[in-house]
């Protein structure tokens, strides 16, 4: 592995961290804008304002082209960024699906005419996006997807269900993966006839239906399509051609576990901190010091996995399988982290949000809870264990 960073990255991270010195201090409290009422509207008000600052900085998008407001970053310096914002706690992205996975492919795919149409919105942060991918019957499986988009002279013809959509109520566009092609499941090719296509929320025939989580937040929805006429000027790519569209958000999806490892150092930092004046004694817990001995240790792990990971992608070697073992490190440990919390705090530590005497702001209780995505989200588990045994260990199929 090689450490050493350029002078060029030095570079990067000190006029980042210098403009964070800056920037930050006025987005730091929690609160302080917006809809005192709502506290869903209130966080998203706070991201939006802090894109738009992110933006007006070139912080936003730096994987995007230096003439669309990015700077063309490198895969070091994408570290280098994820390590410094996890470390400053800055705010949440309004439009992380735009910014990261969405824009990227209309910069990849996307007509003049389209890049120009949504780019400027999803940098801004003046429209919401979000992805829709999953269906009932399409999860892990998701060549398996079957909301179809017959055309109809200058329109496709939506109709069918997209489940647990991030943000689709907040959204103003989405990219959408639609079946054009029905015959493509029955001839054993489900991978084709799938088409990527830019919809419109506002549409008429699209009923969007927001699904309560484990938390009580109320995050992801339910998008039903019923006869929605979408424009073939806004399909991305070429027709049938969407599965291409979508292997590159994903991908883009699975860059970036580098500041995970350093957000849960923090975390783990954190906990002990709030132990120390709620619950001091159980520190001294032989059981315990023993769950935070192990989870150190397995934090500087996954710190050196992704260190292997970057060395890897910058000899020009495939990152593999350094990045299905971090997203299973991260998983698991965020879990293991959240768990600790709540054992930690005792009965402190699971008294929920808004409650008088709620440590942390009852961070600890929702965390506990919250955490349960991250062994969903960004391909499960099992999927990641599968993956990891048939093409690195290579182990016999039964
Ligand atoms: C917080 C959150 C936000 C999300 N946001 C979005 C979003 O914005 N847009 C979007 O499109 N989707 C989103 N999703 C959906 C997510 O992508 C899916 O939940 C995920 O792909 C899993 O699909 P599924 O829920 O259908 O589960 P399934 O695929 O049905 O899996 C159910 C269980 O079976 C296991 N399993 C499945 N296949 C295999 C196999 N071959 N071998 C062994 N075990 C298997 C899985 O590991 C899992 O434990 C979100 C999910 C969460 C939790």
């Amino acid at each position: 592995m090689d450490f050493a960073a350029t002078q060029e990255d030095e570079e990067f991270r000190l006029e980042l961290q210098t403009w964070l010195d800056t920037n930050l201090p006025e987005f730091a409290a929690e609160g302080e804008i917006g809809d005192e009422n709502n506290a869903d509207r209130r966080i998203m008000l706070r991201r939006q304002a802090w894109q738009r600052r992110l933006h007006e900085g070139r912080w936003a998008a730096i994987n995007w082209p230096k003439s669309w407001g990015g700077r063309e970053a490198t895969v070091s310096q994408n570290t280098i960024y994820a390590e410094v914002m996890a470390r400053a706690k800055t705010p949440g992205i309004y439009n992380a699906n735009g910014l990261w996975q969405i824009g990227p492919m209309i910069l990849r795919w996307g007509t003049e005419a389209q890049q120009q149409q949504w780019l400027p919105g999803i940098l801004n942060a003046e429209e919401h996006w979000c992805q829709g991918f999953t269906e009932p019957g399409a999860g892990s499986d998701l060549a398996n997807l079957r909301t179809q988009a017959v055309s109809d002279g200058d329109d496709y013809v939506v109709n069918g269900r997209k489940i647990w959509i991030s943000t689709a109520h907040l959204a103003k566009w989405g990219l959408f993966l639609v079946r054009t092609d029905p015959t493509a499941i029955d001839r054993g090719a489900k991978h084709e006839g799938i088409t990527a296509l830019i919809v419109d929320m506002e549409l008429p025939g699209i009923e969007v239906t927001v699904i309560r989580d484990i938390t009580g937040g109320e995050l992801f929805c339910e998008v039903a399509f019923d006869d929605a006429r979408v424009p073939k000027a806004y399909r991305l790519g070429e027709e049938n051609e969407g599965w291409k569209v979508a292997m590159g958000t994903l991908g883009h999806e699975r860059v970036g576990t580098a500041g995970l490892s350093v957000s849960m150092r923090i975390e783990l930092d954190n906990l002990i901190a709030t132990a120390r004046v709620h619950n001091p004694d159980a520190l001294n817990d032989p059981g315990i010091r023993d769950r935070i001995a192990r989870l150190w240790t397995q934090l500087e792990l996954t710190r050196l996995l992704n260190a292997r990971a970057l060395s890897k992608i910058l000899k020009g070697q495939p990152n593999w399988p350094e990045v299905p073992l971090a997203k299973l490190q991260w998983s698991s440990l965020s879990q293991t982290i959240a768990e600790l919390g709540v054992d930690i705090l005792g009965p402190l530590g699971v008294l929920s949000r808004g409650g008088p005497d709620a440590v942390d702001k009852g961070h600890w209780g929702h965390n506990y809870v919250w955490q349960r995505y991250t062994s969903i989200g960004a391909g499960t588990t099992e999927v990641q264990k599968n993956i990891i045994a048939d093409r690195a260990i290579k182990m016999p199929r039964r």
